[in-house]
């Protein structure tokens, strides 16, 4: 095995074994446990891996197949790591070029990170802090439900 191939798989091998520990440590159950713990699980294999890529340069987190990169903590349940953004993309383009910067609404303006196991299942779109804290607490308290799935 080449140096290349043999860092490229420690790199993809540290994802993987991120993605594994995630399996179990992200499950309701698991994190309802661990709630009091003062540090918990948040991807610290594939921040090594990604460390460890712009070492290298394996070039495996910039490929077009490249796994979500994690970004801190879920603004919901504030255990797990972030993989989501909801809001703060009226910018891009996938809104064109005709809406009006008046119908940027709260969420628009303050982006939420999410983990996969947390929605914001309100009707409503939030308009204020207070409305977006209900609706991320009750989002996190769902995600912990004493289930096993
Ligand atoms: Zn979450």
């Amino acid at each position: 095995m080449s140096r290349r191939a043999l860092e490229l798989f420690v790199v993809r091998g540290l994802n993987r074994a991120c993605d594994l520990v995630d399996a179990i440590a992200y499950r309701p159950a698991v994190v309802r446990l661990t709630r009091r713990l003062p540090f918990f699980w948040h991807c610290q294999l594939a921040r090594a891996s990604i460390t460890l890529d712009e070492r290298w340069g394996t070039g495996y987190w910039d490929s077009d197949s490249a796994p979500p990169v994690p970004e801190g903590l879920c603004d919901a349940c504030g255990r797990r790591a972030a993989w989501l953004v909801v809001g703060g993309s009226s910018d891009e383009e996938e809104f064109g070029d005709g809406e009006d910067a008046d119908d940027r609404d709260f969420l628009d303006e303050h982006p939420v990170n999410l983990c996969g196991w947390c929605r914001l299942e309100s009707l409503s779109r939030p308009s204020n802090q207070a409305e977006l804290d209900a609706i991320l607490a009750e989002a996190g308290e769902r995600s912990i439900g004493w289930r096993w799935r």
